[in-house]
């Protein structure tokens, strides 16, 4: 009874302690009349309106801390209450843009990660996107002619060089491809499917679903771990439409395995059902051969047409390298079909699309240099022993870091993006620790530099591989470390 009594006393008091501290609470106008909050709209260009909306929320943000009895807001002065909004508007005014999208460094050692990008692109890629789009262009433009031309016939000569595939043509992303290749071609027919293979990637991309979508009839043939020839053809009937093979990019399974490669399904179908087509999304779709430099064992997409498949998919932003795009190659009666569908102009791409995918292409075909210019491929081609001297020049710079303990060690770099997700590629990177604060406090301090540093957690401590890190990078690495020893 007592204690319940005490209780409800302490109670009251705390709301009246709370209101108190609401009372605190300083308004924009108040704190936009402090110079060093005005001054950052002059000095740093941050339009006064973005200003206001961050004091706004730094304002409401204290409002709920001291709402939900937050220790740190027991008894505040409106002073200190102040300091600590200008400190968070400093902290987005520094956060080095006023775009939510913001460059980062990827110290990952994932080239494709999915969450930072996936590829970067050339330089080249990025010096096409910007003439093309600061003016005027051919996008749709014939100028021989003088007439209409069409966009989907600006990069498909390139494409058939890539892939020696007959006709070619690009959409917004892999996972529109795939859904335009079953609406416009199998759409109230059967597709027969290995249970293997019916993935799910990330998201909420799941071939059974996109199937159900797209108006196909998914069949279901074989088992998880094994589908044979003959389970292929136990799933024909007389509504077949096509044979759909799906490259399980992102997981493998080991061990007691069968699958039907594209080229035994080609000469079965072509034995046995004619007029079944034959699809293949080959997800990552490189056009270098990795596995000749001892990386994975991804088909080159010419590959995979070549006696294959009638046509295939893949990603624009996997290992291809260039920008997110959906391409589709294949027989030239079957891509006519695709740009004529409905579904062409909807998953359409833009100029800027356009423009790096077809330079991107272009070092493909003609620059024999290639693999030194494209970002990813660059990336997942580099030499253990070039990155350990890399790592070796940066660790050198970090002498005297008195709180900092770093180290060079050796690891193993994914190539991501759910590709080649067995593939272990050796790399080098620094370890740093520092002394009295913890593995996730690192890691977060250096997630809040600008421009964020992103660390992979190993062991206990945190790791930089720099493999994803530039060479035009690396005096970033060292400047973010230096403030680390001095945090
Ligand atoms: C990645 C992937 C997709 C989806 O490609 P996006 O370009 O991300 O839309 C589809 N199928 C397979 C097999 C993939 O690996």
């Amino acid at each position: 009874m007592t204690t319940f009594f005490c209780s409800g006393i302490l109670f009251q008091k705390g709301m009246i302690d709370m209101s108190n501290s609401l009372q605190h609470l300083p308004s924009v106008r108040e704190l936009l009349e402090k110079d060093e909050l005005r001054k950052h709209s002059t000095n740093k260009n941050i339009p006064l309106a973005l200003l206001k909306e961050w004091i706004q929320e730094a304002i409401d943000e204290v409002r709920s801390a001291i709402l939900k009895g937050d220790k740190m807001w027991e008894h505040p002065s409106r002073e200190k209450i102040s300091l600590w909004i200008m400190e968070q508007v400093d902290d987005r005014v520094h956060s080095g843009s006023v775009y939510s999208l913001k460059p980062v460094l990827n110290g990952t050692g994932t080239v494709l990660h999915t969450n930072l990008g996936r590829a970067r692109l050339s330089d080249r890629a990025l010096a096409h996107v910007h003439n093309t789009s600061k003016q005027y262009s051919t996008l749709e433009y014939n100028l021989e002619e003088g007439k209409r031309g069409s966009r989907l016939s600006l990069i498909e000569s390139l494409l058939i060089k890539a892939t020696g595939a007959e006709a070619a043509v690009a959409v917004n992303n892999n996972a529109a491809a795939v859904y335009m290749i079953l609406r416009a071609l199998a759409q109230d027919k059967e597709v027969i499917v290995s249970r293997g293979e019916l993935i799910e990637i990330g998201g909420s991309f799941r071939v059974s679903s996109i199937m159900e979508e797209s108006g196909a009839q998914l069949v279901e043939v074989g088992t998880t771990n094994k589908t044979h020839l003959h389970d292929y053809e136990q799933g024909l009937s007389e509504n077949t439409g096509m044979i759909m093979k799906v490259h399980t990019s992102n997981f493998a399974i080991v061990g007691f395995t069968k699958d039907v490669n594209s080229h035994e399904l080609r000469a079965f179908r072509d034995e046995t059902c004619p007029d079944v087509l034959l699809y293949e999304d080959l997800g990552s779709g490189s056009l270098f051969p990795y596995s000749e430099a001892g990386i994975g064992r991804e088909p080159v997409v010419r590959e995979s047409l070549n006696r294959g498949a009638d046509i295939v998919s893949f990603s624009g932003d996997k290992l291809l390298g260039g920008p997110q795009a959906g391409i589709i190659c294949g027989k030239k009666e079957l891509i006519d079909k695709l740009k004529k569908h409905s579904l062409a102009r909807v998953l359409r791409l833009d100029k800027l699309t356009l423009s790096a995918l077809e330079a991107t292409l272009f070092d493909y075909v003609y620059d024999p240099d290639s693999r030194d210019r494209i970002p990813a491929l660059r990336d997942i081609l580099k030499k253990e022993e070039t990155i350990k001297e890399r790592v070796h020049l940066s660790f050198e710079k970090l002498q005297n870091k008195k709180s900092l303990t770093v180290t060079v060690v050796p690891a193993v770099s994914k190539v991501g993006g759910g590709t080649m997700p067995v593939e272990e590629l050796p790399t080098w990177g620094l370890m740093v620790k520092k002394q009295g604060m913890s593995v996730n406090g690192v890691e977060r301090v250096l997630r809040k530099m600008v421009p964020p540093l992103i660390v992979r957690i190993m062991d206990d401590g945190i790791f930089i591989d720099f493999r994803t890190i530039d060479e035009d990078e690396e005096t970033k690495v060292i400047d973010h470390l230096s403030r680390l020893n001095n945090e």
